[in-house]
C-alpha cells in the first residue's frame, strides 16, 4: 500500500524516534506482553491494549493485514494465579480459562482486534520450548543451578544487561538480601526454573524438566518457568509459527507498559540475545501508566478501577476515546469526570458514522486520511489524529465523508 509518511517510532532501547524499517515489510512482525490471568484486567491494562491495538491498525493499514502478525501472549502459568485458585478452592487453569475469557469480553468491548496468536504457557510445546531454552543457558554458562533446585540466569555474564531501562549492574542494588535466601550468586540473578520445594505454594503445577526434555545433570528439580523466560520461547515460537521466516530471531517491534522495561523486558532480552546473538526486537515501545491522583493504578496498591467497573458506567467508546486523548508515552490520570466529558464526542461521532453510512473507499490521497495517518506515524500521535476525526464529525463535504470511516477505523471506532 502507497506510504507517504514513513513511520516513526521513539525506540526505547534508543530513546530516539526514528524511521520503522521492517526486516520484511510482507511480514510484520509484533509481539506485546500479554496478561497473567489471574483476575479481572483494570484500565492500566486497558491501555496498553488500546494504545498497541492502534499500533495494530496502523501497521496493517500501512503493510496491508496479511502483512502483520500481531502476537499476545498469556502467562496461564503462575504463583498468583495457584495463590488465587487456592483461595477460590479451584483448580488454577480453570481460573486462568475463566479470567482469560473475561479479558477476551473486555478487549472486544474496546474494539480491540484479536491478535493473529495468542500463545500460553501451559501449553506443552511452550513449556518444552522453555526447558529446551534453560539447557541452552547453562551449556552456554548463562545459567547455573542453585542449591534449592532453581535455575538462575547469571545477569553478569550478559554485559549489556538493564540497558533498555537505562540501568547499569554496578547500580543496580535492589534485591541484594533476596539473592542470600534463594542461592544466587549475585542479587541480579534472576531465575529461569522455580524449584517448586521452595515455593509457598509447593507442588501445585509441578512439572518435570527431564519428562521436557532435560538431559544435564542438576537441572531435574520439580517446578515452574520463571516469568521472564515465557516470553522469550513465545516470542522465538511465534517467530516461526508466524510464518516469519524460517530462522528468524527478531521481532520488528516488542511492546508493553512502562513497568516492564525493567525487569521483564530487560531480562527476555539477555535470555534470548545470548543464544542468538540478534536483537530480540529492532523497535521496544512502552505505554505510559494509568494514574490515579497521580499514582500508578496498580493491583499491588489496591487503587484499580477494573475494566468491567467502567463498562458498567461508560461506553466503551467513551473509554477508548478518553485513552486515546494522551500520547502513549505520557500518563493518563483517571477520574470519572474524564471518562465522562469523553461520552459526548464520543456519541456524536457514533451518530456522525451512523448517518454516513458505507461509503466508497476514501483514495489514498484523501487529505483527510493523509493528516491522520501523518499524525499516526509521528510515534503514534492518537491526540492529534482524534482532533481530524473530530474535524470530519463536523464536515459534509464529499471528502469528508469518504474519510471519516477510514480514519475512525484506523482508531479503533469503526
Ligand atoms: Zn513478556
Amino acid at each position: 500500500m502507497e506510504q507517504q509518511h514513513p513511520i516513526l517510532f521513539k525506540n526505547t532501547l534508543t530513546g530516539q524516534k526514528a524511521p520503522f524499517v521492517p526486516l520484511n515489510p510482507a511480514k510484520v512482525g509484533f509481539y506485546v506482553c500479554g496478561i497473567t490471568p489471574y483476575s479481572d484486567s483494570h484500565l492500566g491494562h486497558a491501555r496498553a491494549y488500546v494504545v498497541f491495538d492502534v499500533v495494530y491498525r496502523l501497521l496493517r493499514h500501512v503493510y496491508g493485514s496479511e502483512a502483520v502478525t500481531y502476537v499476545r501472549n498469556f502467562t496461564d502459568i503462575a504463583d498468583e494465579i495457584i495463590a488465587r485458585a487456592a483461595e477460590n478452592n479451584e483448580a488454577p487453569m480453570d481460573l486462568a480459562n475463566r479470567v482469560i475469557a473475561g479479558f477476551h469480553a473486555d478487549m472486544q468491548a474496546l474494539s480491540t482486534l484479536p491478535p493473529t496468536l495468542e500463545p500460553r504457557v501451559s501449553d506443552p510445546a511452550v513449556l518444552r520450548g522453555i526447558v529446551a531454552h534453560i539447557q541452552k543457558l547453562l551449556e552456554l554458562g548463562y545459567a547455573y543451578v542453585a542449591p534449592n533446585g532453581d535455575v538462575n540466569y547469571r545477569a553478569a555474564k550478559f554485559p549489556t544487561y538493564g540497558q533498555l531501562a537505562g540501568r547499569k549492574l554496578d547500580e543496580q542494588r535492589a534485591g541484594a538480601r533476596v539473592a542470600v535466601d534463594e542461592g544466587k550468586e549475585s542479587p541480579h540473578d534472576f531465575v529461569l526454573w522455580k524449584a517448586n520445594a521452595n515455593s509457598a505454594t509447593k507442588m501445585v503445577q509441578a512439572f518435570s524438566p527431564l519428562e521436557l526434555g532435560a538431559t544435564l545433570p542438576g537441572f531435574t528439580a520439580l517446578g515452574r518457568p520463571g516469568w521472564h523466560i515465557e516470553c522469550s520461547v513465545m516470542s522465538a515460537q511465534t517467530l516461526l509459527a508466524g510464518g516469519l521466516g524460517q530462522g528468524a530471531t527478531t521481532f520488528d517491534i516488542h511492546g508493553g507498559g512502562e513497568d516492564l522495561q525493567f525487569p521483564h523486558h530487560s531480562c527476555e532480552i539477555a535470555q534470548t540475545e545470548a543464544l542468538t546473538g540478534q536483537p530480540m526486537a529492532q523497535v521496544w515501545l512502552h505505554n505510559a501508566f494509568i494514574t490515579v491522583g497521580g499514582t500508578k493504578m496498580s493491583k499491588s496498591l489496591g487503587n484499580f478501577t477494573t475494566i468491567k467497573d467502567v463498562l458498567a458506567k461508560h461506553s466503551p467508546q467513551a473509554v477508548r476515546l478518553w485513552l486515546l486523548q494522551t500520547h502513549y508515552r505520557k500518563p493518563v490520570d483517571y477520574s470519572e469526570a474524564a471518562v465522562t466529558a469523553a461520552e459526548k464526542p464520543a456519541r456524536r461521532l457514533q451518530a456522525k458514522l451512523a448517518a454516513n453510512g458505507p461509503q466508497a473507499a476514501a483514495d489514498a490521497a484523501n487529505p483527510h486520511v493523509q493528516a491522520a495517518l501523518k499524525a499516526l506515524c509521528d510515534d503514534l500521535n492518537t491526540s492529534m489524529a482524534l482532533a481530524e476525526l473530530n474535524k470530519l464529525v463536523g464536515l459534509d463535504t464529499p471528502e469528508a465523508k469518504a474519510a471519516l470511516p477510514v480514519v475512525a477505523a484506523l482508531l479503533g471506532f469503526a
